[in-house]
């Protein structure tokens, strides 16, 4: 624990030159992002995930923030002072969203982690929600049921067939806050399913393993999950992922404001993905609309 927490003032200076291959970062057999393909996947039985208050308008003010290393804002909670948060799917507790942030590529590059059937995309959206059984950030860090991510694929497409108001008010809003540590509000207000317009949230994969030890205490055999990763240092094993395959689709007017952002140092803030992992020993699912 101590080593995690102590590492975060080094590891925040971390960029993206080398898509994560120079970060100093203890990494395990559990790393996130990974390759995903629909062939290999077993076909989840799961139920569906079920969103709370993912409807409820969320309080303001909504604050964007160039952290040097992505365009991310934190979720406060709904202006009913509910909470955004996700069960169900054979979680064990309440996830609440607290934050979201973007990974993307550059005029020449995709910008996806994550990989659909071989498929990069030209940015990937994660919505981070951390286990309520924890209370501060710090202990979340250093459970391996800490957190849930939503991922979501967005593709740059002439026409897109639904334009997600909320998505490209966040890409547009973005020239405000091109330079690091720069904040700015979004006006108006919106709820985290505006986020998710045109996400089919029945169908998604997860990865997952079972690592069975066996206790020194009572002799008994235990069974431990095997999940993956924050996808930025500390790269913390973590994280339970939830990948919507289906992109969203924008106009590279909206996206392209993201190419424009800068790091701590006064760089293009481009690519700021991270390399693709091992799978090492865990099972791909994939959940269809009629898994159940
Ligand atoms: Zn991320």
């Amino acid at each position: 624990m101590n080593g995690v927490l102590g590492n975060f003032a080094r590891l925040s200076h971390f960029n993206y030159d080398q898509n994560g291959k120079d970060w100093n970062v203890n990494t395990g057999r559990q790393q996130s992002p990974v390759a995903l393909t629909t062939a290999k996947a077993v076909k989840s039985t799961a139920s569906e995930l079920i969103f709370i208050n993912y409807n409820k308008a969320l309080s303001r003010p909504l604050k964007l923030t160039n952290n040097g290393h992505t365009l991310k804002m934190s979720i406060p909670c709904a202006e009913d002072c509910s909470q955004p948060a996700v069960c169900g799917c054979k979680l064990k507790s309440i996830y609440k969203a607290v934050q979201l942030h973007f990974h993307w590529g550059s005029p020449e590059k995709k910008g996806s982690e994550h990989s659909i059937n071989c498929t990069r995309y030209d940015a990937e959206l994660h919505i981070i929600h951390q286990n309520i059984a924890y209370a501060l950030k710090e202990n979340a860090l250093c459970s391996w049921d800490g957190f849930v991510v939503l991922a979501i694929m967005v593709n740059i497409v002439e026409c897109p067939t639904l334009k997600p108001r909320v998505l490209n008010e966040v890409f547009n809003k973005s020239r405000f806050v091109r330079n690091f540590n720069k904040t700015s509000t979004i006006e108006g207000t919106f709820s985290l399913s505006d986020i998710l317009a045109g996400v089919k949230c029945t169908e998604f994969f997860t990865y997952k393993g079972l690592q069975v030890k066996s206790s020194s205490q009572m002799d008994a055999v235990i069974a431990l999950y095997i999940l993956g990763s924050l996808t930025a240092p500390p790269c913390a094993e973590v994280v339970n992922w939830y990948v919507f395959p289906k992109p969203v689709e924008v106009l590279k007017t909206n996206l392209q404001n993201l190419w424009l952002l800068a790091d701590d140092r006064g760089k293009p803030l481009r690519n700021n993905y991270r390399l693709l992992q091992s799978l090492n020993n865990r099972t791909v699912y994939y959940r269809t609309e009629n898994a159940t």
